[in-house]
């Protein structure tokens, strides 16, 4: 509780980083400072350097304390890690470490990753609108298993005849935990599960096909199907609105929800979570980010599209802390500040005349105009959820 008025005050772990992470990150603590004051809950804030700012301040992408913070969070707000300082793909200390340190040691197996495409922002997709009418999924990625975490040789041998392997480990309680955890997510959307694997081809398929289809048991009410992965990302593209939640590895998790993203017109629009099991006195543990990377090429020249990293704390506020009214309120200010035509440069329209009515912001200004909005008359009225 906040000493002097009594609220109750979450502690919160924020995690700039590196490239754009500082910019967008500054935006979303705004966001929810202003929804804190309205929905009357406080926040303090540890701020650690993690990714590449972790290397140059301590020479490690994460210490130790730092991941013992995020444990004893309540939740952790991330903005993205790397850039090309730290690019080399052959030093031993790298700034994506951080990522994986994070998800093993927090115990985060599940990555959510929700895409719809807000009515104002059709034309900045690629593909054509009456494809993208109600597009709304969530992709459900295992996080910490198969390709990633398995056993791997590096490249080895006389030049010409040099080999390499990446092993693809799964067992039943890995696959287990992020399927239920998938079904229990369909239970509160429109009831249909979608599960993707390469069962033609690879046993851990065959193992992830057969849990599935046991765990499917426990949920009559939810329509399940099997989509092979390369049949999935044909249908991304082709019916996106076909889809609710899918659930998948980590590897073709990574690509697919990538593949996905595109839909929502720019990749600054889109926000994760990722979960595991444990929970704290206000809700599940859990890290939140934008999908997007630490885009250098942007980075501190106020430009980078804060939307993805606000929509991230929305989802905070939802899972991590209970507020789900407070999560609303702020997906419904990102919505109304769309609808009121403001665009960071990534969302602004190709056609002169959609320009016409839009207002240009950078990172700064398209927090302004979402804290303007946030509980404002025209936020109440809208009902829009992005
Ligand atoms: P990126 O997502 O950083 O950028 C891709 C393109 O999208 C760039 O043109 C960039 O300017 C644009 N973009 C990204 N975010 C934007 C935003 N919020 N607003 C407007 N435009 C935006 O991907 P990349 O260029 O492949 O990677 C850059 C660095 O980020 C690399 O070092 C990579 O390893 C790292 N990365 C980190 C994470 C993470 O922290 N989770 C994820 C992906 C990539």
């Amino acid at each position: 509780m906040t000493a002097e008025a009594g609220l109750p005050e979450y502690q919160l772990v924020g995690i700039p980083g590196d490239g754009v992470g500082p910019d967008v990150v500054t935006a979303a603590k705004r966001v929810l400072a202003a929804v804190g004051a309205r929905f009357g809950f406080g926040i303090a804030w540890q701020e650690i350097e993690v990714g590449g700012a972790g290397i140059d301040a301590y020479g490690m992408p994460i210490r130790p304390e730092d991941l013992a913070a995020c444990a004893a969070s309540d939740a952790v707000l991330l903005g993205a890690v790397g850039g090309p300082k730290w690019d080399d793909p052959a030093a031993a200390v790298r700034p994506e470490q951080a990522l994986f340190a994070m998800r093993g040691g927090l115990g985060l197996f599940a990555n959510l990753r929700p895409v719809s495409v807000h009515p104002a922002l059709v034309a900045a997709s690629p593909l054509r609108p009456e494809l993208l009418d109600g597009v709304d999924m969530l992709i459900v990625r295992e996080l910490t298993g198969g390709l990633y975490f398995g056993d791997r040789g590096e490249p080895a041998g006389a030049i010409g005849a040099r080999a390499a392997h990446d092993l693809l480990p799964y067992s039943e309680p890995e696959v287990a935990r992020v399927v239920r955890l998938a079904f229990e997510l369909a239970r509160g959307r429109r009831k249909r599960l979608t599960s993707v694997d390469k069962a033609n081809v690879l046993a851990t398929s065959r193992l992830w096909r057969t849990v599935v289809h046991e765990i499917a048991a426990e949920y009559p009410d939810v329509a399940l199907d099997d989509r092979l992965v390369d049949a999935c990302a044909m249908q991304i593209v082709r019916s996106p609105a076909s889809f609710d939640v899918l659930v998948t590895e980590n590897l073709f998790g990574d690509i697919l929800s990538d593949e996905a993203s595109v839909l929502a017109g720019s990749l600054g629009m889109l926000p994760s979570a990722s979960v595991g099991a444990r929970r704290t006195a206000h809700g599940l543990h859990g890290l939140y980010e934008p999908i997007h990377g630490s885009a250098p090429d942007i980075a501190g020249h106020d430009v980078a599209n804060p939307i993805g990293t606000v929509l991230s704390a929305a989802m905070l506020l939802r899972w991590s802390l209970g507020q789900s009214d407070a999560a609303e309120a702020v997906e419904r200010a990102v919505s109304v500040a769309l609808d009121a035509g403001f665009r960071t440069i990534d969302l602004w329209p190709r056609d002169p005349a959609a320009a016409e009515a839009c207002t240009r912001v950078g990172t700064v200004g398209m927090a302004d105009a979402i804290v303007a909005r946030i509980g404002t008359e025209a936020t109440q009225l809208a009902g829009i959820r992005p």
